[in-house]
């Protein structure tokens, strides 16, 4: 979840940073290098007392979680345990969640066998892309030669049979001469094999080629929602970055996060939170186009970038989801029930009035922080001062 920095440190590194930077959070100091991601709750200004109170509870849940299924005090099993009650790391969750149901309790053993997949999740993304590139680079190489091999390949048969005609024409050598038409003839029939192969491997390559493009575009998408995932975001976001500069537009980011979703989960079971977050991504989609992106940033977490339109614009148009949402009254699949209504906060920052995006990032970050805070199901506007 953390980037460059965990996936390439030791095994425990990722983990024994989101422990420290947690520690920090409880002790309220702010950490410069954490990522948007891990931004969502400290802001300027220290923790309220609401705040501490509710990471004082946390920290019992985790000390409660590792006595309960009597874990050793490790830096792996307090990862595991922060990840699965705050919904932080949702593969880390669904793991905690199955194991669980199916025995009732966790070891240490399991612990360390489900970080380590986590860990090969984790680098997945990063390392295919650029296994990706590596290979897509060798093919290019290889059609080339592949090209040039077939056209030397076509001059040497024309050439040989070009010598075969001039041979048959001299009466003279007529035996020795038919063998070496024979023989000649047998060479062009060889090469034309070659030339068949190599038009075969050509093929393939192409048809290669285009695997690896699809699993480009999957390590891009959200299975879930099918819409691109963060890193993919953060790629689009550098383009409309110097798209919006280049063409003196506006620029603006807008992050939503759906209200309560945890108790969603909690009274609806998995599946439908499931199924809630592929309809609000459905609801988001429909205002996306040319000039809009919507992204999956993480877990319930949505991303929105917009060009051409003012970060007021901006939060008109993500107000009219938002009102179109919590005016809806969705019915739980699975049981035929009425769900309580469904919402989501938002915050927008005016991307070039900040230094660089990420600090724009950050500020649309803490105004959703803030639409939290003053009762959710609203969308704030960034003080472009922050
Ligand atoms: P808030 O209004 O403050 O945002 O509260 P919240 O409950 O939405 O926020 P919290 O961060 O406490 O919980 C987020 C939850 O989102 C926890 C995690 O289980 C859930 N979640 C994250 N990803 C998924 C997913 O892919 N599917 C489902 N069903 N739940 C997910
Ligand atoms: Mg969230
Ligand atoms: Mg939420």
């Amino acid at each position: 979840m953390n980037g460059a920095s965990s996936s390439s440190a030791s095994p425990q590194h990722g983990l024994t940073d989101r422990l420290t930077r947690w520690a920090r959070s409880l002790s309220g100091k702010p950490d410069e290098g954490e990522d948007e991601a891990e931004s969502i709750h400290p802001r300027a200004g220290g923790a309220t007392g609401r705040e501490i109170t509710r990471r004082r509870q946390l920290y019992e849940e985790i000390g409660d979680f590792l006595f309960a299924h009597d874990l050793d005090l490790n830096p792996l099993n307090f990862g595991v345990a922060l990840d699965y009650l705050t919904g932080a790391n949702i593969g880390v969750e669904k793991a905690v969640r199955a194991v669980l149901m199916e025995r009732g309790k966790i070891t240490n053993g399991w612990v360390e066998s489900v970080a380590a997949e986590q860990r090969a999740d984790e680098v997945t993304p990063e390392a295919l892309a650029s296994m990706l590139d590596k290979v897509e680079e060798n093919l290019a190489q290889f059609t080339g030669l592949v090209h040039e091999s077939r056209s030397s390949a076509k001059d040497y048969g024309a050439a040989l049979q070009e010598q075969a005609r001039s041979l048959t024409e001299n009466a003279d050598a007529e035996p020795i001469l038919s063998r070496l038409v024979g023989l000649t003839r047998s060479m062009v029939e060889k090469t034309r094999q070659v030339e068949n192969q190599m038009r075969e491997n050509q093929k393939q390559t192409i048809a290669l080629k285009s695997s690896l493009e699809s699993a480009r575009r999957a390590a891009e998408h959200d299975h879930l929602t099918g819409l691109p995932n963060r890193r993919a975001f953060e790629t689009v976001l550098r383009a409309e970055v110097a798209l919006a500069q280049a063409d003196h537009e506006q620029l603006s980011v807008a992050f939503c996060d759906i209200d309560h979703f945890k108790h969603i989960n909690d009274t609806h079971g998995h599946d439908t939170g499931d199924r809630v977050l592929k309809f609000i991504a459905s609801l988001l989609t429909k205002i996306s186009g040319d000039k809009c992106h919507v992204a999956r940033h993480g877990g319930e977490e949505f991303v929105l970038l917009f060009r051409g339109k003012t970060a007021a614009q901006t939060c008109e148009a993500v107000d009219g989801v938002r009102e179109d949402l919590a005016t809806r009254s969705l019915v739980n699949r699975t049981n035929g029930e009425r769900m309580e209504r469904v919402s989501f906060s938002a915050g927008v920052a005016n991307v070039l009035a900040y230094e660089d995006p990420r600090a724009a990032l950050k500020a649309a970050d803490r105004a959703l922080y803030l639409a939290k805070e003053h009762g959710r199901n609203r969308v704030y506007l960034a003080a472009e001062t922050d």
